[in-house]
């Protein structure tokens, strides 16, 4: 036997963060929410409180590997470790090469000419290996591997007066996306990079304030959804905003005159119950699914019956949107629980010697088969990565005899690499990529009896656009707003293959 990790082909994204000011055990709340995150982040997670005596104050930490229910089992870290009315804490989800290392775990705490300072960040940098090798060069000691230390660095060596010049000063050298809570001795610093790529939402729970990566983590803690961070705001919380409940903003140069959101956010990451962008996740799934069913329905004859069943949970909201357009088409389409999800399986656990690749898919799935047996079955899924997880998963639905399968996936094909805090691989190892975006070629790969994807257009027409507000589909036209270094690409790769070995 031995022990090893079950990684499902599903997009990964990088973290979810949390970040309270001026509620007594702020660690309590930052405990619930990360809970409340734990989709967008399984490897690690942490949590920093600033305590304050008399004359001075000073930072507690607890983080490592593993779930939040495991990392803060014991309460006594939670209730006499992490004392102090402000904090911070991190979901990870990692790419680079050390991704259970302990040293990497978020949020990363240091103490420098201004005092403590603590971050924690979700997205990746484009423009990370120019700037961690000046840094290197002048002399810089990285301790992490992370994107997320090299902010920590270029704050620090800001000439800039105050820690919030600083920190305004390190972010206009950054690029990419990051989302960051940043917790220093008497403000919390919450931050979101002119793009707009990841979510960030901001909320008060009684006079406290808190923020976090989606509105899910609100409604656990029963706090008040306030607005989202706008792209390339700085927002600083101190004890002043907490008296007056008025906050600083301020925005960061270089915000475009569209945001570019990350639609694979709608499509698969956040939870259903968030709204994110300013709008339901839920919502926006259901609309989706019903596009789909627009542009790619599945025809039965008048007394056949025709069997739709997700691949849980992340395809559920999609799937109701897909049978409901069926049937106001005249389809007659039913909603089945046709697969059903085991939800207990850890990150690690221990593997039979006979280990093979159908079996991972096994001990996270199985049929039910009176449900699939003898019927023309649709299969929706959010998404096809590498495409290893979708064959295997067809392999056992065709176990339980169904007369069709049909493969719907509600987002286009992905295409290529995304650099903005999704593992999506290289181009040559995405299954749609590899196969020249040929949907027959795809559809005997898979093995089913037919195969659509959503179109890029059908897709923008479910998300709320306006003036303001669009989004990043670069991962399914190539379209990247932004630049990002060669080398950063080469390095990206290197850091998903490392991290797969
Ligand atoms: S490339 Fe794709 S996954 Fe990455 S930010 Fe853009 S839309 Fe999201």
């Amino acid at each position: 036997m031995r022990e090893a990790q079950i990684k499902i082909n599903k997009p990964k994204t990088f973290c979810g963060i949390v970040g309270v000011y001026g509620a007594e055990n702020a660690s309590n709340y930052i405990y619930y929410g990360l809970n409340a995150l734990q989709h967008r982040g399984q490897e690690a997670a942490g949590i920093v409180t600033r305590e304050r005596t008399a004359d001075k104050s000073f930072f507690n930490v607890h983080k490592s590997t593993g779930l939040i229910a495991d990392v803060f089992k014991d309460e006594r870290i939670l209730n006499e470790t992490l004392k102090g009315n402000a904090g911070i804490g991190h979901n990870r989800y990692s790419t680079t090469g050390a991704a259970e290392s302990s040293k990497n775990v978020q949020p990363i705490v240091v103490n420098y000419r201004k005092g403590n300072l603590a971050i924690a960040h979700n997205g990746n940098l484009t423009n990370s290996h120019s700037l961690r090798h000046d840094l290197t060069e002048s002399g810089t000691l990285f301790q992490t591997t992370t994107d997320t230390e090299i902010i920590l660095h270029l704050i620090a060596r800001s000439q800039k007066e105050t820690v919030i010049e600083q920190v305004y000063d390190a972010l206009q050298t950054i690029r990419g996306a990051f989302s960051l809570v940043i917790l220093s001795d008497n403000q919390l610093i919450i931050a979101r990079d002119p793009y707009g790529f990841r979510p960030l939402a901001l909320g008060r729970i009684g006079n406290a304030f808190i923020a976090a990566s989606e509105t899910c983590a609100f409604d656990i803690l029963g706090a008040e959804y306030v607005r989202d961070v706008e792209p390339g705001e700085v927002i600083i919380i101190d004890d002043e905003a907490l008296s007056t409940g008025k906050f600083r903003s301020m925005y960061l140069p270089g915000i475009p005159e569209r945001s570019h959101h990350c639609i694979f956010e709608f499509i698969y990451f956040s939870r259903p119950d968030s709204k994110i962008f300013g709008e339901s996740v839920d919502k926006v799934r259901r609309k989706i699914g019903k596009g789909l069913a627009e542009e790619a329905p599945v025809e039965n004859d008048e007394d056949e019956k025709l069997v739709v069943i997700s691949v849980p949970d992340s395809s559920n909201t999609a799937t109701l949107g897909y049978v409901s357009q069926s049937l106001k088409m005249g389809i007659k389409a039913k909603f089945e629980i046709g697969l059903i999800r085991s939800h207990y399986i850890g990150r690690t656990f221990i593997q039979p010697n006979q280990y093979s690749r159908d079996l991972k898919v096994k001990i996270k799935f199985n049929t039910v088969k009176g449900v699939l047996k003898g019927r023309k079955v649709v299969i929706v899924d959010d998404s096809i990565v590498r495409g290893t997880t979708s064959k295997q998963l067809v392999r056992l639905i065709r176990e339980a005899e169904p007369a069709e399968v049909h493969f719907r996936v509600s987002s286009p094909p992905i295409m290529h690499p995304c650099y903005y805090g999704m593992d999506f691989p290289s181009e040559k190892e995405l299954f749609a990529n590899q196969l020249n975006g040929d949907i027959e070629k795809m559809r005997r790969e898979l093995n089913v009896d037919s195969l659509a994807y959503l179109s890029l257009g059908k897709l923008l027409d479910s998300v709320p656009e306006d003036e303001r507000r669009g989004y990043c589909t670069a991962c399914f036209s190539g379209e990247y707003p932004t630049e990002v270094e060669g080398n950063r690409k080469e390095e990206f790769e290197a850091n998903i293959n490392e991290a797969r070995a």
